[in-house]
């Protein structure tokens, strides 16, 4: 997989270097019929094209999402700066490094690879040469004597296309069409992630999601291998050619050939509290507007047991409830 990403990203550099509908490559005309996915089941195709030996059996190769709004919509796409909220002074900065190319998402019964490239905006950059030889010419003008550490703030000038700020700003919902919530290192497709929205509140804990995500992927792995001894046996017939290889199949943590790995409960629960840190102002703006029937605070002392310390002084924790309209 990781010859096909590298091999990918190679062609998509060749290709989006003059990004015109009316000049694209062959990866980009096959992106936009298959709505920006390159889908496993067409690997071999695609690894024909990308002139690569020796390709790895299908059975090893995943789906990969590439996100260039810029591409896709040329005349309202270019993704906004996280920092300026403004996309009026974004330009290309450079590809993915190959290491960084193709960000791993866990999904219900298997995994994905999102993959886009690093936008720069120019009005941020210029901010920060500015702020950066004010802080250097107040250094000086302090003398060395009294000069010290000057601070300096440091905005990102550089970020990915599918960076969380950058996608809720674009038009017309596009954002949106973004298929996977991801953090630092990885990511969750939505689908899992709203399954995880529902199960976590209705007390299944973080841990066994963990487990049961677990197992339905060692389920598609052992459907795959089942898969592919019904397909030796087809091809041995002489009707086809599947480039199926003469070795036993892959173990499911096999990182070179099915490379299977599913997120722990840690990480789900650390994806849930993110989500929840990011609904909770839609959600308090949602409940403001709405009328309450009544208003009333809670308040229960089991033997000073609920008194808690606030700023030092000594105040009890109570509920403030508000009772919606039915
Ligand atoms: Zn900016």
């Amino acid at each position: 997989m990781k010859t096909y990403l590298a091999a990918v990203r190679a062609q998509l550099m060749v290709e989006t270097y003059k990004s015109l509908p009316a000049s694209r490559g062959w990866l980009l005309r096959m992106l936009e019929a298959d709505d920006w996915w390159l889908r496993a089941s067409r690997a071999h195709e695609i690894c024909a094209n990308l002139v690569i030996k020796n390709p790895a059996e299908k059975f090893y190769y995943r789906d990969v999402f590439i996100w260039l709004p810029d591409v896709r919509w040329p005349r309202e796409g270019m993704p906004a700066c996280p920092n300026c909220k403004c996309n009026s002074k974004v330009q290309l900065h450079a590809h993915a490094d190959v290491r960084d190319f193709g960000r791993r998402v866990t999904a219900e019964h298997t995994h994905y690879y999102v993959a886009s490239r690093r936008y720069k905006c120019t009005k941020c950059e210029a901010q920060a040469a500015a702020s950066k030889a004010a802080a250097l010419a107040m250094k000086a003008a302090r003398g060395r004597a009294a000069a010290g550490r000057v601070s300096v703030e440091m905005v990102s000038q550089t970020f990915t296309g599918y960076n969380s700020v950058s996608l809720d700003l674009l038009p017309h919902g596009w954002g949106e069409l973004f298929p996977a919530f991801l953090t630092k290192r990885a990511g969750l497709d939505k689908g899992l992630v709203y399954l995880m929205e529902l199960l976590l509140p209705a007390g299944i804990r973080a841990n066994k999601l963990a487990k049961i995500i677990r197992a339905l992927h060692t389920v598609r792995h052992a459907d795959d291998f089942i898969r592919r001894e019904e397909d030796i046996k087809f091809e041995r017939t002489g009707l086809a050619k599947d480039f199926l290889k003469d070795v036993p199949f892959s173990t499911f943590g096999d990182t070179t050939l099915y490379n299977g790995s599913t997120p722990s409960g840690k990480y789900f629960q650390d994806v849930f509290v993110m989500r929840a840190a990011l609904l909770r102002p839609h959600m308090d703006m949602e409940v403001l507007p709405r009328t309450a029937l009544a208003v009333g605070t809670l308040c229960c002392v089991p033997r000073g047991r609920c008194s808690a310390a606030w700023f030092g002084a000594q105040s009890l924790l109570g509920l403030t409830w508000r009772c919606p309209p039915r």
